[in-house]
């Protein structure tokens, strides 16, 4: 399928109204970097860091991760990558760590909950991080941030991880972002003093659908029920994209449905300019936005909103055949 694409790899992603969406990828393991030449990423938009601490019997040493990291930044070559903390409770449980039973998982002790609460582990992955820099560029985002404090108090670790690495000798970063995702519909209404304090922020899309609709993304019964192009959802990302433009706040989307090339043009026309998605998914993804007029897939949006669709994809789909995309 790669092949398919090889024409327009190198090419940079530009609709046909000329507006430029940076395309990345995924990634989670080492096998996932080759991948990073192959699909014409401009680089990893998200590396879920809990599938190393997945994979193991016992928990990883700082210096086993450092080297990890360093290897990922040396095949990146140069090109931005976006390290996420460990995003673990809820689905996710290390073999090696205490479970814990809780009535509702999803809605618990988890990501950066954990790593506030037990800072232990989030201490070390910022050290094995700003190690595996060693001088270069560095990008870590913090998984599951509810409310501004949680930002605040994950980046003063990130503060005083750095403090202590320069005491220590080790060379610190060129530069540093530290950003947040927006998994549940609160950060977005968080006060505008978060968006022009954090460096960036992800939409992780999987989740937060999971919480605007409140309903499970693990669970058969309800999780292909509600659609992403429903108006209400789109309505939301369209909010949150215009507080980020105000703040002047970089955001990206990495759920599942940035790598879907009908979704992601309906996030392109609700002002996305950054999205992050499988591999695979680069190739059909940008060859779909650039045959599109983003201005048109709004009005299309719009339209839809307008007339009181329940989802813009019945409309859009019979556009784009008529448009014969
Ligand atoms: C998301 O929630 O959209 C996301 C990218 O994170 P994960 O799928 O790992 O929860
Ligand atoms: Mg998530």
């Amino acid at each position: 399928a790669q092949e398919r694409y090889a024409s327009i790899r190198e090419v940079d992603c530009v609709s046909k109204c000329g507006a430029r969406v940076n395309l990345f990828m995924n990634a989670g393991l080492m096998a996932d970097l080759p991948s990073l030449e192959g699909s014409g990423a401009e680089g990893v938009g998200l590396f879920r860091t809990e599938l190393q601490f997945l994979v193991r019997s016992q928990m990883p040493r700082r210096g086993e991760l450092s080297a990890l990291y360093a290897r990922v930044l040396d095949s990146a070559q140069g090109k931005p990558v976006v390290f996420r903390t460990l995003d673990i409770g809820s689905d996710k449980v290390l073999p090696y760590m205490k479970k814990i039973d809780e009535p509702n998982p999803a809605l618990g002790w988890r990501a950066i909950r954990v790593g506030l609460d037990k800072p232990g582990v989030m201490r070390m992955q910022l050290q094995a991080l700003i190690r595996a820099a060693c001088g270069r560029e560095l990008s870590i985002m913090f998984p599951f941030v509810a409310q501004y404090d949680e930002y605040r108090a994950a980046r003063a670790e990130v503060d005083k991880a750095l403090a202590r690495e320069e005491r220590l000798g080790h060379t610190l970063p060129e530069k540093l972002e530290v950003g947040a995702m927006l998994e549940t519909p609160s950060l977005a209404y968080a006060p505008m003093k978060f968006f022009e304090e954090v460096d960036f922020i992800s939409i992780g899309g999987n989740d937060l659908k999971q919480f605007f609709f409140a309903a499970d993304r693990e669970n058969e019964l309800v999780r292909r029920r509600y659609d992403t192009l429903n108006v209400s959802f789109l309505s939301f990302i369209e909010r949150i994209v215009e507080r980020c433009n105000i703040a002047g706040t970089p955001l990206s989307f990495c759920g599942e449905d940035a790598g879907r090339p009908i979704e992601a043009l309906c996030l392109a026309a609700m002002g996305l300019r950054s999205l992050s998605m499988r591999p695979a998914s680069i190739g059909p993804v940008k060859s779909l936005l650039m045959r599109s007029d983003l201005g048109q897939v709004r009005k299309q949006i719009h339209d839809a909103r307008h007339r009181g669709d329940q989802s813009v994809r019945p409309a859009l789909m019979r556009w784009l055949a008529e448009e014969g995309s």
